[in-house]
């Protein structure tokens, strides 16, 4: 049994990576967190800059912030997280949330390809996207229809599905990049070119996908993009989203909410809207400023530990944490619930098991003297597993691989209820 932990630790011994774990804060307690994908670490630098803002930029120079960066942020932040997701300067703002962003972009794609009225995405999809399409659909009240990618095996959408449906009545295709339960991970550049050839714009959501795969938007001829900071971007819970629209559409589209962030004057305050060039008439109102300031850091640490490696060590250790499950946990029912090719994957692995949630009871909340272990539960019966090349290791699975094995075989999930509480 030690001789998973012992090769784990080889892997560690060799992983470039490895130092970055110091940039984070892990605190006295020696809690393994395996949830990186629905709420990243804390920076250490990223405590520093918030409390520089509460401290100095809030509580000394107070509204004459605004002029020494607050305004422009979101457009600063945007262009240093442009390197991450292949884009230029001036293609990627930071503002609200992911809904919200998918919302807009959603909209204006729509008013732009008026007249198609189908709308393609998949039944893998993280629900706020499907919900958001649903609601503008009744509210444009224009006869557009949501047709929904079917997948045979809950982890691989049907790609012959995906053909069939990409019709010249289409006028959308929105997918999340890497799915949120089971992270498989598609081909952006395939997918947009079959899109494209019927003229269809394509929004990708990158949510789990920034600061976990290497992403091309421009190379791979993307329209639209949106994606939320706080999963493998580290920056803290309810961090805005950013989105991203191809340089060329960004003077055709148009932002369904016209607030004063987005005039182009919004210290005129002018009587009528008179909407800004380019990306910055997607903006609303005023953005959360002390949430935008915990962006940074998290950004800084991905561009020093440079993507291809953060991609290559994801790789690594989901396919160490498959190959693992597999020898140890496959006899006591558990399923791997993922892509087996670590290409066709982004940077987290699903285990299913019938009793998931009380499993993962017991690794949050072991009795005591017992590491804890905080993996990520998705209904109905997936132990979600986030690695995140920044602070995680091999070692980190492997102990979790075991502790997985204990629970089930000493029944230990059994002292937990079934009902779960409304945040899981
Ligand atoms: C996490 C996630 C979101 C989050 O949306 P918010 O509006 O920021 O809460 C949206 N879409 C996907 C695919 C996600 O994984």
């Amino acid at each position: 049994m030690v001789e998973i932990i012992e090769h784990a630790r080889k892997i560690d011994k060799s992983d470039p990576l490895y130092k970055f774990r110091k940039q984070f804060y892990f605190g006295n307690d020696d809690v393994i967190y395996l949830d990186g994908n629905s709420l990243g670490r804390l920076p250490l630098e990223s405590s520093k800059k918030i409390r520089q803002l509460t401290d100095v930029e809030w509580g000394e120079r107070l509204i004459r912030s605004w002029n020494e960066g607050w305004y422009e942020m979101g457009e600063t932040l945007g262009n240093k997280l442009a390197p991450l997701i292949g884009v230029s300067p001036g293609e990627v703002i930071f503002s609200e949330s992911t809904s919200t962003n998918l919302f807009k972009l959603a909209w204006a794609a729509l008013k732009k390809q008026e007249g198609r009225k189908r709308i393609v995405s998949d039944t893998l999809n993280f629900p706020t996207d499907l919900y958001i399409l649903q609601g503008i659909i009744k509210q444009m009240n224009a006869g557009h229809e949501l047709r929904l990618i079917e997948s045979g095996d809950g982890i691989h959408p049907d790609i012959n599905s995906l053909q069939e449906l990409l019709t010249e009545d289409t006028a959308l295709l929105v997918l999340s990049l890497v799915t949120f339960k089971g992270g498989f991970l598609y081909d952006m550049e395939a997918v947009n070119k079959l899109a494209h050839e019927k003229d269809i714009l394509v929004l990708w959501d990158l949510s789990h996908a920034t600061g976990a795969v290497e992403i091309a938007l421009n190379d791979s001829k993307a329209d639209l993009a949106v994606g939320c900071s706080y999963k493998y971007l580290n920056g803290g819970p309810g961090a805005p989203a950013f989105l991203f629209i191809r340089k060329d559409l960004q003077e055709e589209l148009v932002n369904p909410i016209q607030g004063w962030f987005g005039d182009s004057a919004p210290f005129d305050f002018g009587l009528e809207y008179q909407a800004s060039k380019g990306l910055k008439s997607f903006l609303v109102g005023s953005p959360p400023i002390i949430s935008l300031s915990g962006i940074e850091s998290g950004i800084d640490i991905l561009l020093s530990a440079g993507m291809s490696q953060v991609r290559a060590k994801n790789k690594e250790l989901t396919s160490f944490l498959l190959e693992a499950s597999e020898q140890h946990l496959s006899f006591l029912d558990v399923e791997i619930a993922s892509p087996r090719n670590p290409d066709h994957r982004g940077s987290h692995l699903s285990l299913r098991h019938p009793e998931s949630w009380r499993i993962c009871q017991a690794l949050i909340n072991p009795e005591k003297a017992k590491q804890v272990i905080i993996p990520d539960f998705r209904t109905p019966d997936n132990i979600r597993i986030g690695i995140s090349s920044l602070y995680n290791s091999c070692e980190d699975l492997a102990v979790c691989i075991l502790r997985i094995k204990e629970v089930i075989e000493s029944k230990e999930f059994l002292r937990f209820p079934k009902e779960k509480p409304s945040v899981t």
